[in-house]
């Protein structure tokens, strides 16, 4: 257990890039095309998100000017000033999507809010939130956030305006970082030997924790600093959200394990003379997740399987692909079960929403969001079409599009669809002989050497080919010759014919390249059909450049 504690928090270290080199590129302006399509809303999109705003401070109690929170020797950890220039400008610049700017706004608030009696989060300290149950003796705190520095700084805010009482019980309601390797910032690990504090979690929290970060835990530390751009400076040609949050925290990572597990899929528990109903949701947003109702407060904790934004059944950084089906069953669970008895939800990223009518819409509306892309993603597929002609058909219906909590601000239509593909066909994509066994970059020649890994010194591609590689691939290098020959391939430019890769620029020497639609399994957490850099998540559908080869799996 020692040692597997060590590894996570290692590897949590690296998960978001925090020590990744720089790179030289500079910010630009956005061009006029661009522009012009970022300065209005998308006319799938209701102009009106007053409630968004509104339920984004609803119950403020407090809030510093500015969070500057400091670890060991004065190394920042977390800085609401970054974010300043969100403030001075009310509308988005071209270089920002109109309806990201907004969300990002709403994204930048913090403070302390009450969520119902005796229910109060402190947000915008980290990446996620973190919530304060008030019990008969104490405080319950739920997903005590990524860095011990920021949860112990929500925790001295909670205390500057509300009873000052101990810390009784943590609950991890999922087994992604940013919801419990802050811990120690709140309790210590002596508290929980001793049995002065409870920790709740769901079963297998630990064992799935390590699964996705540290067997994987390199690869996916790569992939997470394309995905969350922490690299990037903060500004509007720089990083401007997170979608789910503003950043990941940079503090010290700490690990408690679980003192109690959730095993059942549905459970009842009393803490600290507080009425709890468990509800496990695997195979959701987490490999292992629940959601808890507390029928005394009428308030749902929805954990991170509902959001103020369409989430990712796959992540760039790599984590398990997530079942668009089971998370939409259990949302429909939980609406059946706990939706009828709720006057608020509240949500481990983002705001909560008060009023039974409204969250039932609600929830049925996130419920259909994550079934609808899975459902049409295998309608599509049964009919034929590959992973990205599937993903370039599939928007979502108006009622579903018009409202800013499905919006993606994190997650994508286009590249949920892909993980729906990968996830129910793997490797779907290498249907013909010829792509099952896709080549590594470097055996593909020299008009790729401005976008590739340089390929090792050799008279030309073909002999090498030739030399080293299969029959398959002789005759691929030479299909390549003809076409490059015809058409020069722009580096922005989709796959080639021959390509069965989507790579591009800005892929680190020596990174990640795997075919579109096939399963790493050199992965522990499963499907990652994409490589990693910018520009590269939404590969292309065929048609725009293999309209003569290409039919559905023809
Ligand atoms: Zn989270």
């Amino acid at each position: 257990m020692k040692k597997t504690g060590v590894c996570i928090l290692l590897v949590v270290a690296l998960l978001f890039g925090a020590f990744l080199p720089a790179t030289a590129a500079g910010p630009k302006e956005a061009d006029p095309e661009t522009g012009e399509l970022n300065s209005r809303l998308p006319p799938t999109l209701s102009a009106d998100d007053r409630e968004e705003s509104e339920f984004s401070i609803r119950g403020l109690i407090a809030a510093e000017p500015f969070i500057d929170i400091r670890g060991d020797g004065g190394k920042p950890v977390w800085d609401t000033k970054r974010y300043d220039f969100l403030e001075v400008e009310p509308t988005n610049p071209a270089t920002v999507p109109a309806a990201l700017w907004r969300h990002a706004r709403r994204n930048a608030q913090h403070g302390l809010f009450r969520v119902t009696d005796g229910i109060y989060q402190v947000r915008g300290y980290d990446i996620a939130n973190i919530t304060f149950i008030a019990g008969k003796t104490g405080y319950i705190v739920v997903d005590p956030l990524t860095s011990v520095e920021t949860a112990r700084a929500a925790l001295e805010l909670l205390y500057r305006y509300c009873p000052i009482k101990p810390v009784v019980a943590a609950i991890y309601t999922h087994s992604h970082v940013d919801h419990w390797v802050g811990v120690r910032g709140i309790i210590t690990a002596e508290e929980v030997a001793s049995g002065k504090v409870r920790i709740i979690a769901p079963a297998g929290m630990v064992e799935e924790a390590v699964n996705e970060n540290v067997l994987a835990g390199n690869a996916m530390a790569r992939r997470a600093a394309y995905m969350f751009g922490n690299l990037l400076p903060k500004g509007p040609k720089g990083q401007v959200d997170a979608g789910i949050g503003k950043a990941v925290s940079t503090g010290t990572v700490s690990l408690i394990p679980p003192t109690e597990e959730i095993a059942t899929p549905v459970q009842e528990m009393t803490i600290d003379g507080v009425r709890f109903v468990f509800q496990q949701t695997p195979g959701t947003e987490a490999p292992v997740e629940m959601n808890f109702h507390l029928p005394d407060l009428k308030a749902l904790c929805i954990a991170e399987n509902v959001s103020a934004g369409l989430h990712n059944l796959l992540t760039p950084r790599g984590a398990l692909v997530r079942d668009g089906r089971a998370w939409a069953r259990f949302i429909d669970e939980a609406i059946d079960r706990f939706a009828g008895d709720t006057e608020v939800v509240f949500t481990t990223h983002h705001w909560p929403r008060w009023g039974k009518a409204r969250i039932a819409d609600y929830m049925k509306k996130q419920r259909d969001l994550y079934k609808y892309i899975h459902d049409q993603t295998v309608r599509l597929m049964n009919q034929g079409y590959p992973p990205a002609e599937c993903a370039e058909r599939i928007q979502l219906p108006p009622s579903l599009a018009r409202e800013w909590f499905n919006r993606d601000f994190y997650g994508t239509v286009n590249f949920n669809v892909k993980a729906v593909t990968s996830a129910t066909l793997a490797g779907s994509t290498a249907i013909r002989p010829i792509s099952i066994r896709s080549r590594p970059r470097r055996r593909r020649g020299s008009t790729c050497s401005t976008w590739a890994v340089p390929a090792p010194s050799s008279p030309g591609p073909v002999r090498t080919s030739a030399r080293v590689n299969t029959a398959g691939w002789l005759r691929r290098s030479t299909t390549w010759f003809s076409q490059s020959r015809k058409t020069p391939r722009p580096a922005n430019s989709w796959p080639m014919p021959w390509s069965s890769s989507a790579t591009g620029p800005n892929l680190p020497s020596g990174g990640i390249s795997t075919s579109p639609g096939h399963r790493n399994s050199a992965t522990a957490s499963g499907a990652m059909p994409h490589s990693t850099g910018p520009g590269l998540m939404w590969s292309a559908p065929c048609r725009s450049t293999r309209s003569s080869t290409c039919r559905p799996f023809a």
